[in-house]
């Protein structure tokens, strides 16, 4: 026997209809790439999302058709990516920190047709406009004012082709499992392949990214997505922000310590999201200038794992509640949240920091399992640790163009490439990627939790570790540093310190010293780099053991 409810399709462009039907006073606050921070409402991001949509009409532009972003978290952004999925096109965003021959590659694959780009990006897309066939024009996210001289063609202003208009736009008539949204991975092998979002997967990932134990925003916080638009949907905080009717704080292109601390103080910021290099800075900032966040709530912390000493830094100093993350862009992005369970209350400080290092728990609609290498599942005792695999309805089933082929197993589970241990009380803990796991006699070593364990000597500022080839083992770790400025850091010190605190035959064989260490796109350690830096590296223990 079939229901008797309404068939009401699952659109993002019903979600900004909500913000302004019951939120419309709700303010975007932005601070704005050519500097001064910049006020509007629900209201107006409704609007001018609809007069967005009446411009790429005027441009061309039609149901279907991918139209790019290279842009900072603005309110432009927020009301180009309504304009576009509003009128049935899908947004492609674009990171602008991959190097050219990888924007040519994913532009040309999307055969995007049109690019709104931050005046930021002007430089970054003119390297690579030659390259692009099928981009018939660019819009400059800016007034006229500020329009930059440019050798792209067919170049509009933004603010020009928004005040031409009306805004009496109706939505499109799209299918809830019309396609609204575009976002490549990361591809650390192979070429980045495209995750191609629905309008049914953003809103339920919306709703369910939001629920009380993870985002948990209500219509009286302020919200700061550090998270860039262009990393998995700023962690769904575009669509499930306006859906709670919460107050958004965007940062534009600044990230420093200082000038996020400032927006989280002037504008009552309760919530707010980022990957731990930001974090990174912003404790920086507040340990070197003595300054708190009484009003901040919530902090959200992934793309990579927080180390225990930051949560730490949070919780102990300042009084904020640490939320980790964990997600991939195939899940829309986000897979679990680390909020504690009843019972837990009253566990002393560091039995809930022991808690908090793990990645969290799966939020509604993920399914989540382990298993090993012969896709047999592995017990959840949070001990075992195998390839974690999942599946629901906010995850990739494929990629753009059937690219990487078959991506699910026979019952659908999604092999995220990560290795993981969940507990009995289903939190999960990533110990590693799969191919950056050490593997020493047999046995894996986790290079996450190496590193974490190194960042809590104070004079580390930023640690790596990778697998060595070794004559005995395989491979042991190699442990890279950054040493803080001016510290007189030994390998001595570093390994010192570790020792007790993880187990023996974890530790690293040897430290290097580096002045840098690279990073993804995302903000993700580059092992793949390393291992190319390091492939001659003899171990002192090697030589020991021929
Ligand atoms: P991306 O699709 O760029 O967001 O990258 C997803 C990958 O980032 C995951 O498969 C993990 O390897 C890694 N990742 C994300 N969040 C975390 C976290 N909290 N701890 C460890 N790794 C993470």
């Amino acid at each position: 026997m079939k229901g008797l409810m309404q068939d009401w399709p699952l659109t993002v462009m019903s979600i900004i209809d909500h913000a302004n039907r019951f939120h419309a006073e709700r303010e975007i606050v932005t601070r704005t790439v050519e500097g001064p921070i910049h006020r509007c409402t629900y209201s107006d991001i409704h609007l001018r999302a609809r007069k967005c949509a009446q411009a790429l009409v005027k441009l061309g532009m039609k149901q279907s058709d991918i139209v790019a972003t290279m842009a900072w978290n603005t309110h432009r952004h927020m009301e180009i990516w309504y304009g576009i999925m509003g009128l049935g096109a899908v947004c492609h965003t674009l990171n602008p920190r991959l190097f050219a021959e990888q924007l040519t590659y994913i532009i040309n694959h999307a055969e995007d047709k049109l690019i709104f780009l931050d005046t930021s990006f002007v430089a970054v897309l003119e390297g690579v406009a030659d390259t692009l066939p099928d981009v018939k024009g660019y819009v400059i996210m800016t007034d006229r004012e500020h329009m930059p001289e440019t050798s792209l063609k067919n170049v509009h202003c933004y603010e020009d082709l928004i005040d031409a208009e009306d805004g009496d736009f109706a939505w499109a008539d799209v299918d809830e499992n019309d396609a609204c949204g575009l976002c490549y991975t990361s591809g650390t092998t192979g070429n980045p392949k495209g995750v191609l979002y629905s309008h049914r997967s953003n809103v339920l990932h919306a709703l369910a990214a939001n629920s009380a134990d993870a985002l948990g925003m209500r219509s009286v916080d302020a919200v700061l997505p550090v998270v860039p638009m262009f990393h998995a949907n700023a962690w769904s905080i575009t669509f499930s922000a306006p859906a709670a009717g919460a107050k958004i704080v965007m940062p534009g292109a600044n990230m420093d310590g200082a000038s996020i601390y400032e927006l989280l103080d002037t504008e009552g910021v309760t919530v707010t999201a980022a990957v731990p290099t930001v974090w990174l800075m912003l404790l920086q900032h507040l340990q070197e200038t003595g300054v708190k966040l009484p009003k901040l709530e919530r902090v959200i912390i992934g793309g990579s794992a927080a180390p225990r000493t930051m949560i730490e830094a949070f919780e102990r100093d300042y009084g904020v509640t640490v939320m980790h993350a964990w997600g991939m862009t195939e899940l829309s992005p986000m897979g679990t949240l680390g909020a504690l369970k009843a019972g837990m209350e009253d566990l002393s400080f560091d039995e809930k920091l022991d808690i908090k290092v793990k990645q969290g728990r799966a939020i509604y609609t993920v399914e989540m399992k382990i298993t090993d290498d012969d896709g047999k599942e592995l017990p959840s005792d949070g001990v075992a640790f195998g390839h974690l695999m999942v599946r629901g309805p906010a995850m990739a089933g494929a990629y753009l163009k059937d690219e990487g082929g078959n991506i699910l197993d026979k019952d659908g589970w999604f092999d995220t490439g990560d290795v993981a241990t969940l507990d009995p009380l289903g939190f999960m803990q990533i110990t590693d990627r799969a191919k950056d796991v050490i593997k020493s006699g047999g046995e894996w070593i986790s290079s996450i939790e190496l590193e974490n364990t190194a960042v809590g000597h104070p004079d580390v500022v930023e640690a790596a570790v990778i697998g060595i080839v070794h004559p005995k083992w395989d491979e042991r770790p190699l442990l890279i540093v950054i040493a803080k400025e001016g510290s007189n850091l030994t390998k001595e010190d570093v390994l010192g310190y570790m020792e007790g605190k993880i187990a023996k035959w974890w530790m690293p064989d040897d430290v290097v010293f580096v002045d840098e260490i690279p990073h993804t796109a995302t903000g993700k350690i580059q092992k793949l780099t390393l291992r190319q830096t390091f492939k001659d590296y003899t171990l002192p223990t090697a030589a020991a053991a021929e």
